[in-house]
């Protein structure tokens, strides 16, 4: 056994770490980072609009878009702004949600990942001022393009600090079977997509689906909780990787079906799929993203089931083609997953409002 260490107090510590700081609480952030009343406005009601598709009261197709990861908030608050001409003109067909994803899952562990730990991707992690740029990336996106944005929940203990300004949120495929999870996502407001894992099977999702629709009693930030259940936790098809790590799609229309079939064996409420067009389902390659949005659109109109099911696309999209490594100095190029640049991903929102 490791010796016993001592904590920031002098306090023995069992544990194999060593306890650096203690952080500042969501409330205590929020206190120095406060919404104005016009903020809160516009992230009420893009959740109502989001809801609205959703429910199937509205018609429109949710499109969450933008980098695999929020590196650097100057070129994601330039991305963002550009989407807000974009959104002026397909607005009675589309709702565009931008990905601000600070919180990035690591296959190894290793690497870059995400603000909330390098609010500098090139210097060592600092959480704090990780969690603190987190706050201020999303309130500058609220604030000045009034858009209230997605995020991957992967640490749940995080959504606290954030909970007042998502527009959406994402459960990942590496953390789509985990209870602490699952619960949390049963307490969020906002729509919650729960992703196939990545093995593919669906009844993890299924299942996540099914806890997040639900009450719970449980353990939060040091808190005894009750939650309400999310009537809005949905399916997010995001491929999968076999046993020797081939990537293999599930958005062609059998599998959308399939979920169809998986759905009406449940009694969960406002059956949908955002369908994730990177990642396993693009075998990684960003510029398979448009053929792939564009073939769902195509086969929707073969089934009805299918159609009510399909309620919008995830695309991962930057403002240049493709990926770097960390440190690379490409303005507005990925730094995690290859992405779909400004231009292709301009193009592709329009030609999907042609489609609808
Ligand atoms: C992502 O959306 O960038 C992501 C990490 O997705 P997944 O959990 O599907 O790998
Ligand atoms: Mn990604």
């Amino acid at each position: 056994m490791a010796a016993a260490a001592a904590d920031a107090k002098g306090e023995e510590q069992i544990m194999n770490m060593e306890f650096k700081r203690k952080l500042a609480i969501p409330m205590e952030v929020k206190e120095m980072y406060p919404l104005t009343g016009k903020m809160s406005e516009t992230v009420d009601a893009r959740i109502a609009e989001l809801k609205a598709i959703f429910s199937g009261a509205s018609d429109k197709i949710a499109l969450i878009i933008g980098p695999c990861s929020a590196d650097n908030e100057d070129s994601v608050l330039d991305y963002i702004s550009r989407l807000i001409p974009v959104q002026e003109k397909v607005r009675e067909k589309i709702l565009i949600v931008p990905r601000i994803y600070t919180n990035k899952p690591r296959t190894t562990g290793d690497g870059y990942k995400g603000l909330v730990h390098q609010p500098d991707p090139t210097a060592q992690p600092d959480l704090f001022k990780g969690i603190i740029a987190t706050r201020e990336l999303h309130m500058r996106a609220v604030k000045e393009t009034g858009f209230a944005c997605a995020d991957e929940m992967l640490y749940p203990e995080n959504h606290k600090y954030l909970d007042d300004l998502l527009g959406y949120v994402a459960v990942g495929a590496r953390s789509v079977e985990d209870q602490q999870h699952r619960l949390t996502a049963s307490a969020i407001e906002c729509p919650v997509g729960m992703k196939n894992p990545t093995s593919g099977d669906l009844s993890v999702m299924m299942n996540a689906i099914q806890a997040a629709q639900h009450q719970h009693h449980f353990i939060y930030r040091g808190w005894e909780g009750h939650s309400y259940g999310n009537p809005f936790a949905h399916a997010i098809l995001r491929g999968y990787v076999d046993q020797h790590g081939t990537p293999y799609p599930n958005y062609h229309f059998e599998s959308v079906r399939r979920l169809a079939a998986l759905y009406g064996e449940t009694e969960l409420q406002n059956p949908a799929v955002i369908i994730d067009c990177n990642h396993s389902n693009s075998g990684k390659d960003p510029f398979e993203q448009p053929r792939i949005a564009k073939e769902v659109l195509s086969f929707r109109k073969y089934d009805p089931a299918v159609k009510k099911l399909v309620k919008g696309f995830m695309i991962e999209s930057y403002l240049v083609d493709g990926r770097q490594s960390v440190g690379g100095g490409v303005y507005g190029q990925s730094i995690t997953d290859a992405c779909l640049g400004w231009e292709k991903s301009e193009r592709l929102i329009l030609e999907i409002a042609d489609m609808l």
